[in-house]
């Protein structure tokens, strides 16, 4: 257990940002690690509880405490304590196919359950996880780990983003012959195309889908399985070529705001915004019109991940103004450790791009757009009591030349894959699939990931593609040896 007393001696220090007038010049990555001396002096602090709830109660229902792929966290701090990196990546990643996502962009729940946040000072798991696994790859120690035997079976992923590639990674490695569809010209699904490089640069999953094709794994992109888009593939094809087929496709269908002006010019969905921006970073081309943040007044709807995506996203292109509004009351500043505790608590949080100047509004209600010559110009909002009732007198009005919906996403896209094969949906409008099996109501088809789950996590993503995989490799072989 790192050190035995380090948790009394050392206290919690964490990487920290490039100053925000540096870092919104640019779309890089922003985070500057520790040095190696303090990720080992971190790791030491971690005490090897006799019940660790940072890695998770192997749990795939939402809420569970932990670390949602059970990474063995007490295991790999003491390994880095003694400066045994290479047994701590490989432990690292007997749980994680991609630990240089979620060690940038996972919310860590396991710091939210760590014994130590008990009283406000977890240790510093996500940035010791980034650690681990960016040392592995200048160390050179993540071969790609290529199938000894060949089952002679195949698999058609539909979708990749982090669902579809851990699906196909552990699929490849246990010996099938696997091929992901993507409607998309790369791999990564909102990995790529929705979060933004100054929260995780794109090259990182470039060099994870080439150890992926040297594992054997076949990307087909452009590639969209159901409708009639150019270069679209039949999925009733995919069902007659392969043994298995998994579908995780995401949740794509944004939540919209249908209140009058909502057909002015100038309101979009914050997908949209941030696609075009990712493809400019990237040097691919930007279909429509462009969405620019530039000189406006924005107003973003919407206060998760994918508002502080746009806000980073529109101060970084030279808005004149942020604001982001939130239908939600604002929540309290520290949470009641004694009910929260491991579990993650609703506290007010300041995401990096928050920080970087935007307005926080909490608790309005849109209940128009209002516009000029057909281009939006202001929004007519109303302050909400806790029942989301508007209060009478508390109207206002808010300045916008461009509203970006952000209000979370409501199911998989219907139309085109789903409708064609004819699937079964959960109430909630996502593909019904269980957490043992993964099969869905037609034979030899499986599910996972948002698809399945409806908008999540990345590290959910990880999970379930890797727990999907597990199910097919059972269906396929009778039996499996592939890890949770
Ligand atoms: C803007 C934004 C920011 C976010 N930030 C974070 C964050 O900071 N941390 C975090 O943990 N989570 C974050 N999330 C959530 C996280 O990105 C998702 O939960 C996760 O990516 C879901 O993974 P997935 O593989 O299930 O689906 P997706 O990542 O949505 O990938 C689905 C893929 O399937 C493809 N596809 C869909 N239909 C078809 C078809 N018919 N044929 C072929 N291909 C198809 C899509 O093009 C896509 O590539 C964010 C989400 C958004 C929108
Ligand atoms: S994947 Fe997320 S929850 Fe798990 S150890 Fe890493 S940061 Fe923590």
């Amino acid at each position: 257990m790192g050190k035995i007393t380090g948790f009394l001696e050392i206290e919690r220090h964490d990487r920290f940002y490039a100053p925000v007038a540096e870092r919104v010049s640019n779309y890089k990555e922003f985070v500057v690690p520790l040095s190696e001396k303090d990720t080992r002096d971190q790791a030491a602090r971690c005490m090897n509880c006799g019940i660790p709830y940072c890695h998770g109660t192997g749990s795939a229902q939402p809420g569970a405490p932990g670390c949602p792929v059970n990474n063995q966290i007490p295991d790999w701090n003491d390994l880095v304590y003694q400066s045994n990196w290479q047994e701590a990546s490989r432990n690292l990643h007997s749980t994680n196919n991609f630990p240089e996502f979620t060690g940038r962009i996972c919310p860590a729940p396991c710091e939210a359950s760590c014994t130590l946040n008990i009283d406000d000072n977890p240790v510093t798991i996500k940035t010791i996880e980034c650690a681990i696994v960016d040392r592995a790859w200048e160390n050179g120690w993540l071969a790609p780990e290529i199938a000894s035997v060949k089952t002679g079976q195949s698999v058609a992923v539909v979708g990749s983003g982090p669902a579809g590639l851990a699906c196909a990674q552990q699929l490849a490695r246990a010996g099938h012959d696997v091929h992901v569809y993507e409607k998309l010209a790369k791999a990564g699904g909102l990995l790529r195309y929705g979060i933004p490089d100054f929260k995780m640069e794109k090259h990182l999953i470039d060099r994870r889908v080439a150890q992926m094709e040297a594992e054997g794994v076949t990307f087909h992109y452009n590639s969209p399985v159901g409708g009639s888009a150019a270069g679209a593939v039949d999925p009733a094809e995919l069902l007659k070529t392969y043994d298995a087929v998994a579908l995780t496709g995401g949740a794509e269908a944004p939540r919209d705001l249908p209140i009058p002006g909502r057909d002015l010019a100038g309101i979009h969905f914050a997908m949209d915004f941030l696609t075009q921006q990712n493809r400019r970073v990237s040097g691919e081309a930007v279909s429509g019109d462009d969405i620019l943040a530039t000189g406006k007044n924005v107003v973003v709807i919407g206060g998760g991940d994918t508002g502080s995506d746009c806000i980073g996203t529109s101060i970084r292109q030279g808005a004149k103004s942020v604001t982001q509004i939130e239908i939600m009351a604002a929540p309290p500043e520290k949470e009641d450790k004694a009910l929260t505790w491991p579990n993650w608590p609703m506290k007010m949080r300041t995401s990096s791009s928050q920080a970087e100047g935007a307005d926080r509004e909490f608790a309005v209600l849109t209940q128009s757009f209002a516009g000029e010559n057909g281009a939006v110009k202001q929004l007519n909002c109303v302050r909400v009591d806790a029942k989301f009732q508007p209060i009478p007198g508390t109207e206002f009005v808010l300045e916008a030349d461009l509203v970006l919906l952000a209000m979370g996403f409501v199911s998989p896209v219907k139309e085109g894959l789903l409708a064609s094969l004819g699937v079964a949906l959960d109430p909630r409008g996502n593909v019904s699939a269980d957490l043992s099996h993964f099969t869905t109501s037609i034979d030899k088809v499986f599910a996972a990931g948002d698809m399945r789950r409806g908008q999540s996590l990345v590290v959910w993503a990880i999970r379930e593609g890797r727990l999907c995989a597990r199910a097919i490799d059972q269906f396929l072989m009778g039996s499996t040896t592939l890890p949770k």
